[in-house]
């Protein structure tokens, strides 16, 4: 059994402050014909807040391009933020370059949606594995080994001696994916960010890789942020969950919070959609409103949910963008006019 690591975030956890900590964030991406004259931008990420403490799992959930992809880049410094701040462990992200960047990312790990591509084709196990330990320091070829056996045995595939030698193409998805998250666990991160890690597997190994997230995350008292837009996946994973829609999100709240008592339009439409048995929606319509998910190029007016909303109010609604923190309770914030 893994011992759990003693880490930084758990003192920090015991003193009450969050791990990570966003506050307006916004990454536009501009839009330039023939390579050169901007004519617009994509506000991907527009105006994000939220906290995650360590021991924390929280979901972002929201459908395809609602810019929950583009938040999760922006948060392992992938893409610069256009304005806003994002503070990990009490330390600013923006403008970290060189080895503060570099050690930065030691600390958080990554488990994107497409395992085979994730993992190098050309390379052993062994060596995808021995790589971040390499830049990042990890000095003697036994102290690695030693590290990337106990990564693979730790996510179940063992004995690791089974793994290390072959090639990707040479294990299943669920099998790839748990060398994906080996990766992540390496350099004893404090945060993981798990972008839709399991929606290209199989059926059959999605609850299994979830398990394994679950209980690595718990082991090793990590902070979670889960990108899903399957919201059927969070009821077992997660602690919260916060709603995504237009670069925005609309509602946050504790995941059996949000499942039982959904506050915004939105989250009530999804959660229809899912016809989920459990949740405390059934007086609700079910049906998904038409339309398509807005432009993030010249995103609606005020709400930006408006025009699919059948709640929304004539001369309100897209005129004025709902602000994100009414709270019907004090751990659940909606952006919806409803509340007001
Ligand atoms: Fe609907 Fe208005 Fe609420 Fe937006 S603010 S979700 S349009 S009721």
């Amino acid at each position: 059994m893994t011992t759990p690591q003693p880490s930084a975030s758990a003192s920090r956890a015991a003193r009450g402050e969050p791990v990570l900590c966003v506050e307006g964030l916004q990454t536009h991406f501009d839009l330039r014909q023939w390579g050169f004259v901007r004519v617009g931008s994509v506000r991907a990420v527009d105006g994000v807040d939220f906290t995650l403490d360590a021991g924390e799992t929280v979901a972002v959930v929201g459908e395809s391009g609602c810019g929950k992809s583009s938040l999760a880049r922006t948060l392992l410094a992938l893409h610069r933020p256009t304005d806003g701040a994002i503070r990990f462990d009490g330390t600013p992200l923006n403008g970290l370059s060189g080895s503060a960047l570099k050690a930065y990312r030691g600390r958080v790990g990554y488990v994107q949606q497409d395992p085979y591509g994730a993992l190098p084709p050309f390379m052993d196990i062994q060596r995808i594995l021995a790589e971040p330990l390499i830049i990042h320091g990890v000095r003697g070829r036994a102290e690695r080994a030693r590290r990337i056996d106990a990564a693979l045995e730790e996510v179940g595939l063992t004995p690791a001696a089974d793994t290390r030698g072959k090639f990707p193409h040479q294990l299943s998805g669920g099998q790839q994916q748990r060398v994906v998250i080996a990766r992540a666990l390496l350099l004893r991160p404090a945060m993981i960010i798990a972008d839709e890690p399991v929606s290209m597997l199989d059926a059959s190994v999605r609850v299994e890789i979830l398990e394994l997230l679950r209980r690595v995350q718990r082991e090793h008292h990590l902070a979670l942020l889960y990108i899903t837009h399957d919201l059927s996946t969070v009821r077992h994973y997660v602690d919260r969950a916060m709603v995504m829609y237009g670069g925005r999100i609309v509602e946050q709240a504790p995941v059996a919070e949000l499942l039982a008592r959904p506050g915004h339009p939105y989250t009530e439409a999804l959660l229809s959609a899912l016809g989920d048995p459990d949740a405390d929606n059934a007086h609700r319509q079910r049906e998904v409103p038409g339309g398509e998910p807005p432009s993030l190029i010249q995103p609606p007016s005020g709400c930006r949910f408006h025009p699919r909303c059948r709640h929304a109010m004539p001369g309100k609604c897209e005129l004025e963008p709902p602000p994100p923190d009414f709270r019907p309770r004090p751990d659940h914030r909606i952006a919806c006019w409803l509340h007001e």
